[in-house]
Parts: C-alpha cells; sequence; structure tokens
C-alpha cells in the first residue's frame, strides 16, 4: 500500500512496539503507522546483532526510547519499561509482534513436537505478552491499547502451521480475557491476524510460498496484505474512533479467511 495521508490522530501518544527484525517486520510497518498519526515510539532488537538492523530503523523512526529485549533473557522486558516509566512516564500503545519456535519442532509436525519446544514456542510467542500487559497496564493510566500478532492457522487447520497453531490459539484466548480483566481500565486488546508476508520469521514455515499463492488466489479482495495495512488498522484500533472495540479477533487478510 501506497502511504495514506493521515492527521495526527495519534498526536504525543506513547508506543513500545516488540518485534522488529528489519524493514520486512509486521512490527516495522505498525511503528512506522503510529509515526505517521503522531505517536512517540519506544523499539527492541533482539539482540546485538539485530542491532545493526533495527537502530537505523528506530533512527528513521525518529524513536525515543531503544533496547535489547530477549524475552527469555530474564530482566530485560522490565529494563525497557523502567526507560519508559523514567522517560515518558506512561504508555498508550504496546505491540507485540514477536513468535518463535525451534526449527526442529515448527517442521516436523505437532506429534512430533518436543516438550520442551512446545513450551519455549509457548513462553516466547505467548506467555510473553501476558508479561509484557502486566507491566504495561499500569504505565497505562490514561488507557490503551495493546496488540499481540496471531494467524489463521489459529483457528482452522493450515498445513506445516504446526505447533504455532496451538500456540497462536493460546494468544487469541489470552487477548480475550486480558481484555476482560483490563477493561475496567479502559484498556483495549487486539488479537490482530494478518494474511501471509514474506518476513524472516514466514521462511522457517514448510512450503511458504504456496501459503502465499493460495492467500492471493482465494482473498475476495484479491491481493496480499503488506506490513503497511497492518499497520494502518492497527493504528485505526489505537484511535478514540475504535473506543468501544476491545477483545475480538481482527483479520487483516483481504476476507481469505472467510474462504473454505
Ligand atoms: P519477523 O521475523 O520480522 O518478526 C519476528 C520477531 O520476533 C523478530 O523481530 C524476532 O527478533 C522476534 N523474536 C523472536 N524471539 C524473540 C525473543 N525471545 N524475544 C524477543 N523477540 C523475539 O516476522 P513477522 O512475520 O513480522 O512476525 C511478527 C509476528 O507476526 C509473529 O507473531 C508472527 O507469528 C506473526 N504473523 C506473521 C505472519 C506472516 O505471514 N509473516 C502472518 C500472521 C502473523
Amino acid at each position: 500500500m501506497s502511504d495514506i495521508q493521515l492527521r495526527p490522530v495519534l498526536d504525543g501518544q506513547k508506543a513500545l512496539v516488540i518485534g522488529i527484525a528489519n524493514k520486512d517486520s509486521i512490527a516495522y510497518g505498525c511503528a512506522k503507522a503510529f509515526r505517521s498519526v503522531g505517536a512517540d515510539l519506544a523499539v527492541s532488537w533482539l539482540n546485538e546483532k539485530a542491532r545493526g538492523f533495527v537502530e537505523p530503523l528506530a533512527r528513521e523512526l525518529e524513536a525515543s526510547i531503544t533496547g535489547e529485549v530477549d524475552v527469555s533473557d530474564p530482566g530485560q522486558l522490565e529494563a525497557i519499561f523502567d526507560q519508559i516509566r523514567k522517560r515518558w512516564g506512561r504508555l498508550d500503545i504496546l505491540v507485540h509482534s514477536i513468535a518463535f519456535a525451534p526449527k526442529e519442532d515448527l517442521q516436523g509436525g505437532l506429534l512430533n513436537c518436543s516438550a520442551d519446544g512446545f513450551a519455549r514456542a509457548m513462553d516466547i510467542s505467548c506467555h510473553s505478552f501476558v508479561r509484557m500487559a502486566k507491566l504495561a497496564a499500569p504505565l497505562m493510566t490514561n488507557g490503551g491499547a495493546m496488540f499481540a500478532m496471531s494467524y489463521v492457522g489459529a483457528n482452522r487447520v493450515v498445513g506445516n502451521y504446526s505447533v504455532m497453531g496451538p500456540v497462536k490459539a493460546a494468544l487469541e484466548a489470552a487477548c480475550r480475557y486480558l481484555a476482560f480483566e483490563l477493561g475496567p481500565q479502559g484498556i483495549r486488546v487486539h488479537a490482530i491476524s494478518p494474511g501471509p508476508l514474506k518476513t524472516r520469521a514466514a521462511s522457517g514455515l514448510k512450503n511458504f510460498e504456496l501459503m502465499l499463492d493460495e492467500a492471493a488466489h482465494k482473498a475476495p479482495l484479491g491481493e496480499l496484505v503488506d506490513i503497511m495495512d497492518v499497520g494502518y488498522a492497527c493504528a485505526y484500533l489505537a484511535t478514540p474512533f475504535a473506543r468501544r472495540v476491545t477483545g475480538g479477533l481482527v483479520y487483516i487478510d483481504g476476507g481469505a479467511n472467510l474462504i473454505a
């Protein structure tokens, strides 16, 4: 999608976006969309190797807060929230756009997935969102919006999605329960389900090119989605225009999920 000209409807809002690996990342589309409507950004990178790719993007996005966050490394998540507390004193938007499963567990089918691989996939791709929500909620003193990236493989069987199917189903359920628990504080929680996108995480899936072809063929809107489609939809959900929307699953897939 070419850049849409938007008024700064999120002017001065504070957004933490976790999950940028490079320019193809869904998280980068979200960060870019939030910035285009005036939000201030905090962004993270996974480790020192990733920093070289993400730091220039953070500069381009004029991110005021940056830092290393590996959610499986105790203390790192807390450290970026500490920075946010000291620098901004509040937070309005949280994006969880991360997933991981060990390759051998992802590619060998669910029956062959090891208990350890299943637990790691669940911890990094699902429970980390609950941990982030717990750290974010006290900073969302004026209400807020939280987003977690799921996939249609949570609700239907998508060949090769394997262990990520049950993990994303748990993530979607976590969004519903967090929407329930955080609703009284004016915090809205959204599970976002983008159509397939050519990113680094997706390259770990067997026959991903076939998934892309199928999605483009099935989508009533006739095209694959891009990262800005996902970003602008999240930006809309973060605005007061969507102030009564929470807990649902929002497909951004050109309608492909409708077609058997
Ligand atoms: P990506 O590779 O650009 O992003 C995945 C991110 O996860 C990376 O930034 C990586 O550093 C991060 N990550 C992995 N382990 C981590 C850890 N321990 N701590 C912190 N971060 C960690 O790929 P993407 O496609 O943009 O993936 C983003 C999200 O979107 C994922 O949840 C993915 O499942 C979901 N999603 C992707 C597609 C797709 O087709 N690409 C479709 C639907 C949903």
